[in-house]
């Protein structure tokens, strides 16, 4: 067997082994802040890799789109990095983890209402508001449409999802207000949060994340569109910001145990990159204490380990 055909068989194989390992595991409760959410069947599982050659493996629900959540705030911040460039990113936003929960309103306190982080919901609203358009619906599409190129085909909004959301973002407008207040929201703040609400409700799917993340992987090159979505000088920052803070206060342990970038949402979506090789995904709804989902989390750790993905591994 040839090496690529034989390193094909392995990822093959540890996908497969990734979603039997995870398929048995309990514990964790679907998201329930977000009506939609908690209607979404706890039961499902996917997985999915993509490598940066645009190799695609996949199984169990690796085709339920589910709704994206907050790894939607990586191809926002994508967007923004790449128009205004990663000092300017750090100085309005700030690139640092905040050590407390995704919604925290007292980190920003205790950082007089700088958000420290794109990656919690603060510094997400931050990000949508720095997004370049003439007005709110430019704005909007430039997303969708950075979503669509990571993704490499077409990505929706789900009206469902997006009124579900809509209707109960109420402390997500608190934080924009507090944002707004403190100088660290570029635009108005309603606006800001009405397009973060949005961004956070379009439908995805294992593979569509994994592809994504391949782009990552792949230094900004979707792997199977062949475009270059994101410059190569901006990437290492995003996947910086994906290790530090991408999975909230269960990121220590994600690089403890993953030892990859990755990012969360609370749809049930899980993402890894493994910088110059492939990405991994997970989806199932429950999630722990952090927001994370549990089954997710399990299989991303049976595949890092087995393909020794770990980034902190010397051998
Ligand atoms: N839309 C959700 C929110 O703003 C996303 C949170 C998440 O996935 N962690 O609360």
């Amino acid at each position: 067997m040839s090496t690529k055909a034989s390193q094909s068989t392995t990822l093959k194989a540890a996908v497969e082994t990734a979603y039997e390992h995870a398929k048995p595991l309990g514990g964790g409760k679907n998201a329930d802040y977000i009506p939609y959410l908690a209607s979404v069947p706890s039961d499902l599982l996917g997985v999915a890799a993509v490598t940066r050659e645009g190799e695609v493996h996949q199984a169990g629900d690796s085709q339920y789109a589910f709704a994206i959540e907050s790894i939607s705030k990586v191809p926002t911040l994508a967007l923004v990095m790449e128009a205004i460039g990663p000092e300017k990113v750090r100085a309005q936003i700030g690139v640092d983890p905040t050590g407390l929960p995704f919604d925290s309103v007292m980190a920003l306190e205790l950082h007089r209402g700088k958000p420290v982080s794109p990656l919690v919901n603060a510094g997400a609203i931050a990000t949508a508001s720095l997004v370049p358009g003439a007005n709110a619906e430019a704005r909007w599409k430039a997303i969708l449409d950075m979503q669509s190129r990571l993704a490499g085909r077409q990505i929706e909004l789900s009206d469902e999802v997006n009124q579900s959301e809509q209707t109960t973002n109420f402390h997500n407008r608190a934080i924009a207000w507090l944002l707004y207040s403190a100088g660290s929201c570029y635009s108005d703040p309603m606006e800001a949060v009405d397009i973060y609400t949005r961004q956070c409700s379009t439908l995805v799917t294992a593979v569509d994340l994994a592809t994504m993340g391949a782009t990552l992987a792949a230094g900004g090159v979707n792997p199977t569109t062949g475009e270059r979505v994101v410059s190569a000088e901006v990437v290492p920052h995003i996947l910086a910001e994906m290790m530090m803070e991408g999975l909230y206060t269960g990121s220590g342990t994600f690089a403890y145990e993953v030892g990859l970038p990755g990012k969360s949402g609370v749809g049930g979506g899980v993402l890894a990159v493994s910088p110059g090789r492939l990405a991994l995904s997970g989806f199932s709804p429950p999630l722990d204490g952090d927001g994370n989902s549990v089954r997710g989390l399990a299989a991303l750790r049976s595949a890092s380990v087995s393909l020794r993905l770990d980034l902190f591994g010397t051998a």
